[in-house]
């Protein structure tokens, strides 16, 4: 059984948002898989009361040259407001998402913006702990920054490559003592890890 190794991961600026005085830019990834298209977390596309404090300046995906349709699986890492306010423009497709951010969402006020999440017509595929989404291509557990935080790991016929979502928020939390996420993350030894909220992967150092 070989992984693909045709497998391309695309980063894709949609917002940025300011975060203790810097602007902190917000990327969705596209991974083009043989079988498929998944776009792993979707940005925002409003504005909303609840997060003007963070300015958000925003570049949606329905706003740029990106086909919407092109997409045939959603992933969400996590579901708070700059990761899912784009679900929307997938309603119909399925989306992946780990059941206990789900489940948190629908049971904790303030989560996030729930109204983002519960759009009309989106439909979750609830996850429980590891899912081969694709060949090569899987969802793993990554909790920390939430508790039902997922990553995409991508076997690339080398060393995997993650698309880790808020695994770390920034590369300095990789210095921080590790969450259960990024254990998960180290052990995986990646060649390198897609963040939202970085412009370029994060590498662990090389020995
Ligand atoms: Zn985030």
């Amino acid at each position: 059984m070989n992984a693909p190794t045709s497998i391309t991961i695309t980063p894709v600026f949609v917002a940025d948002l300011s975060v203790e005085g810097e602007r902190m830019p917000v990327y969705v990834h596209v991974i083009d898989h043989p079988d498929a298209r998944v776009l792993v977390d979707t940005g925002m596309t409003e504005l909303h009361p609840a997060m003007a404090d963070m300015d958000p300046r925003l570049k949606p995906l329905s706003e740029q040259d990106f086909d919407l349709a092109g997409i045939d699986i959603v992933v969400n890492t996590h579901l708070h407001a700059d990761h899912c306010g784009g679900n929307h423009l997938f309603a119909g497709e399925p989306i992946y998402v780990q059941r206990r951010e789900l489940d948190d969402v629908r049971s904790e006020d303030d989560y996030t913006i729930r109204e983002w999440v519960e759009a009309p017509g989106v439909q979750y595929v609830p996850v429980d702990g590891e899912h081969e989404l694709l060949p090569g291509l899987r969802l793993v557990p990554a909790p920390g920054h939430t508790p039902g935080m997922q990553m995409v790991v991508v076997e690339t016929g080398g060393r995997p490559v993650i698309v880790g979502g808020d695994v770390a928020v920034w590369f300095g939390e990789f210095d921080e003592p590790p969450t259960e996420g990024r254990q998960r993350v180290l052990a995986l030894d990646p060649e390198l890890v897609w963040l939202t909220h970085e412009r370029e992967p994060w590498r662990p150092p090389t020995v």
